[in-house]
């Protein structure tokens, strides 16, 4: 099984407790389906806008045994209230700077 790690928007905490990622990271759904089911070793939030803290966390989850890192959907889909991260491309971006080009980084979840 795949271990993956989850970042989120810190701003949709307070109404998602991010249960269908959870579901479908077990299920090898979603955007989890091409690796199947998987174990996530680390959720974890933006840090808070503008996200700058992403990079970092992304980086601890590599190093927590994640081979992959996925973004949830609250940040790019907006999911579940329609308000994707204005952020998001440039978050998206530094983390893959950092993690390197070959780094498995995938943009949504469900
Ligand atoms: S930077 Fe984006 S993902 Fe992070 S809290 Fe703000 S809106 Fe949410």
């Amino acid at each position: 099984m795949k271990k993956v790690g989850i970042i989120r928007c810190m701003q949709t905490e307070d109404i998602c407790p991010g249960t269908t990622d959870f579901a479908r990271a077990a299920a090898g759904e979603g955007a989890f389906a091409d690796m199947g089911p998987a174990q996530i070793v680390g959720f974890v939030s933006c840090g808070g806008c503008p996200g700058k803290r992403a990079v970092a966390r992304a980086e601890t989850l590599m190093k927590r045994g994640a081979e992959a890192v996925f973004f949830a959907s609250c940040m790019r889909k907006g999911s579940p209230i329609g308000m994707p991260c204005p952020h998001f491309e440039a978050i998206k971006d530094a983390v893959i700077r950092k993690l390197g080009e070959g780094a498995a980084v995938i943009d949504w979840t469900h």
